[in-house]
């Protein structure tokens, strides 16, 4: 159920800074990232690693803090874990085309496996639609749901907080922290200096 085949051939690597396949995770935990992306419209690129790849969907008003907030959430093709550092400016013409920096970036834990008696891999919960992950990252903390509703051509997914102690409805990181957590820089800085 991991492929990186769509995602190779989608990009031509002798025009796209983005990485080929390959990637290591740094740590003993597995990784989530949040890359903001200004390309056609600006969004959010949600990514979980699982199965060596990092699973995505494009969320085009970010994360909310707020469980009452459910966000679209659009599958996307896996992406390799190299991936989880780039920043950067696809050329025009490209797909994708536009500027991307790591607004956000930590590592998760799969919560099902934990609260369920039969807990589910990651794998499982993906297939089941039903996906729940504590987040620890750097703007963004606490229980998250992926939820799958519809079916076939239209099916699509909610990211929603989960009711936790990390829940607050009036903290807002996409508008209050918009920058790289990984360069310090702003999407704009990034487009001047690599574009
Ligand atoms: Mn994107």
């Amino acid at each position: 159920m991991t492929d990186l085949k769509e995602y190779t051939k989608k990009r031509d690597f002798s025009k796209t800074p983005e990485p080929g396949e390959g990637g290591e995770r740094p740590g003993d935990r597995p990784v989530f990232i949040i890359q903001k992306h200004r390309a056609s419209t600006l969004h959010y690129d949600f990514r979980l690693e699982v199965g060596g790849v990092l699973k995505s969907w494009a969320v085009p008003k970010g994360p909310s803090m707020d469980p009452r907030q459910k966000r679209l959430a659009v599958p996307t093709e896996d992406h390799p874990l190299a991936y989880a550092t780039f920043e950067g400016v696809i050329p025009e013409g490209e797909y994708g085309a536009g500027t991307v920096i790591v607004w956000d970036r930590g590592t998760y834990r799969n919560l099902r496996l934990e609260k369920d008696n039969n807990g589910l891999s990651m794998e499982e919960a993906l297939e089941e639609g039903k996906v729940e992950v504590w987040l620890a990252g750097e703007k963004v903390q606490g229980g998250f749901a992926l939820i799958r509703t519809g079916k076939g051509e239209d099916a699509r997914w909610l990211l929603i907080k989960m009711d936790d102690d990390e829940a607050d409805a009036r903290r807002n990181p996409v508008d209050t922290a918009p920058d790289s957590v990984l360069s310090g820089r702003s999407i704009d800085a990034v487009r001047e200096e690599e574009g």
